[in-house]
């Protein structure tokens, strides 16, 4: 079998255009969705994500703010800017770029974010709502995925979906949503015994550990969807996933690429969530 690509670039440009649409919709009414993106630090990485997120936002109407500040800007004068953000009529969505350096306690940064500008949707407020199935923000990298799922017309439902990996951003959002979704979930994390043996049976298996090949052709059923949210660089330095993607694409029934798969659909959701603030704020 030769695995069906699920393509998060094309994707992402559809959902992109729909939030377009509906930015011009809110424009008529006067509102323009706003993002401050905060960034504290030199890192490459980072600063490259900030980016993509900024120029996105620009790219569909929405407006969008970039404080910078050096690695020593003080945990105090961080939560100070962002009760003014919360303040801030203008500014719809809050995202603070994580790492954060070690002096600053990210915890408490994400919980002085206010739920209603929460579109990262890391805030323990986000969380809950998410685990008793309350409206909030989707955390943009599972919500992605279930939108990734949503386009190929796979519905969870009855299925039986692996989850490798249990961060507080991916994995254990990821499950609560395939859970929402009425799948059977298995989170497998680094104490679970012989991996394989869950990721076999699944009908759904996302992987989101940070380590390449981690996920190859003999542990995966024929015919699974296998969403790789990975990013890792292989030796020559390309990005790559966490899944041996030569060696599933044989095995699989649809698979997604790194780059090109749930990288972009992050972003997208993002811009969805900031554009859901505005739109609940006008409500
Ligand atoms: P993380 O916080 O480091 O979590 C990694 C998870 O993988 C942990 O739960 C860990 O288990 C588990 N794990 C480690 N080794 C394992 C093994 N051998 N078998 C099974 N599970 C294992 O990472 P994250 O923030 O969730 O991110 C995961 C990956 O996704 C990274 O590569 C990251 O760069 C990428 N990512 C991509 C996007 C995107 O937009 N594409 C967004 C976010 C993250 P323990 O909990 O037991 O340690």
């Amino acid at each position: 079998m030769t695995a069906k690509l699920i393509d998060g670039v094309a994707l992402s440009k559809k959902i992109r255009a729909e939030v377009a649409q509906r930015v011009i919709a809110l424009g008529a009414r006067g509102i323009k969705p706003g993002l401050a993106v905060l960034l504290v630090g030199d890192s490459p990485a980072s600063q490259v994500y900030v980016r993509n997120k900024v120029k996105a936002c620009e790219d569909a109407g929405l407006k969008s703010v970039l404080e910078k500040y050096t690695a020593d800007f003080s945990q105090t004068e961080l939560l100070a800017r962002i009760e003014a953000l919360n303040q801030d009529p203008s500014i719809h969505g809050i995202l603070v770029q994580l790492p954060l350096p070690a002096h600053i306690d990210a915890n408490l940064v994400i919980e002085a974010i206010s739920p209603l500008k929460d579109v990262d949707g890391f805030h323990v407020g986000s969380a809950g709502a998410l685990m008793v199935g309350q409206d909030g923000f989707k955390p943009c990298t599972p919500y992605g995925c279930m939108k990734m799922l949503e386009s190929i017309g796979v519905d969870p439902r009855g299925k039986h979906a692996v989850v490798i990996g249990r961060s507080n951003i991916v994995g254990k959002p990821m499950a609560m949503m395939l859970l929402q979704a009425s799948a059977t979930v298995t989170i497998c994390h680094s104490a679970t015994p012989d991996l394989a043996q869950f990721t076999r049976q699944a009908d759904i298996v996302v992987a989101a550990v940070g380590k390449r090949n981690m996920l190859t052709a003999e542990m995966v059923k024929p015919g699974a969807v296998v969403i790789d949210v990975g990013m890792n660089r292989n030796d020559e330095g390309k990005l790559c996933g966490d899944v041996d993607f030569a060696g599933v694409s044989q095995v699989a029934g649809w698979i997604t690429p790194v780059p090109g798969g749930v990288g972009p659909m992050t972003i997208t959701m993002l811009l969805v969530n900031t554009l859901e603030a505005a739109e609940r704020a006008a409500a």
